[in-house]
């Protein structure tokens, strides 16, 4: 099983990437992003409470989206592997996510880190923001919260898996097809 981890700041590319790297090697796309977009979408108490942070550009708590991934990987036993976008976003759920895996005896192959400066970022997710509806790309200051939220608790994530001999760093500025073959050799290289 080919379980990838695409990690980044937000607007640094990562559905871009997703959707190429699911087609070329037929993973299962686990974005937490999009799980609790689509409870707001459907109303739920869950989608209520989640909008409410999403929208300020904070994190949604642990148990939340670890709640979501296990039930997704539950649903998907017989899948060839898993893409994790936008999870684990902190250490806790990076945790959690080894011991979910574990209990599938499965693992993370690799995770593949997008390098993309904070002024890049911004100028990208405003611009998204003028085509995406999302209420969290629209506004400078939701923007610098979830960049800082990024840089405090999401960044010791990618020690974890260095810990563990797993990350792989690419630079996210440049041609989506040059960052796509350099995925593709991190994923193929482990
Ligand atoms: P982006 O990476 O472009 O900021 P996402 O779609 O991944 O956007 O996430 C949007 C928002 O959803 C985040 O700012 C956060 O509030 C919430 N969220 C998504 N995934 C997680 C997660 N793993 N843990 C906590 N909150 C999350």
């Amino acid at each position: 099983m080919l379980n990838l981890v695409l990690f980044g700041p937000p607007g640094a590319g990562k559905g871009t990437q997703s959707e190429k790297i699911i087609e070329k090697y037929s993973l299962v796309h686990l974005s937490t992003g999009d799980l609790l977009r689509s409870q707001i979408k459907a109303g739920t108490e869950l989608g209520l409470k989640a909008k409410t942070l999403m929208d300020q550009g904070v994190l949604v708590p642990d148990e939340v989206v670890i709640g979501m991934i296990d039930a997704k990987l539950q649903e998907h036993q017989d899948a060839p592997g898993f893409i994790f976008d936008g999870f684990p976003r902190t250490v806790k759920q990076a945790e959690a996510l080894d011991e979910l895996l574990k209990s599938h005896n499965e693992q993370i192959s690799v995770m593949v880190a997008l390098l993309v400066p904070d002024e890049e970022l911004k100028k990208r997710l405003l611009i998204r923001g003028q085509t995406s509806g999302r209420p969290d790309d629209q506004n400078e200051e939701k923007i610098k919260t979830r960049i800082f939220e990024y840089n405090s608790k999401t960044t010791p994530v990618a020690d974890y898996y260095r810990q563990q001999n797993k990350f792989v760093s690419i630079g996210g500025v440049g041609e989506i097809e040059e960052i796509f073959e350099a995925i593709c050799g991190a994923v193929e290289s482990n």
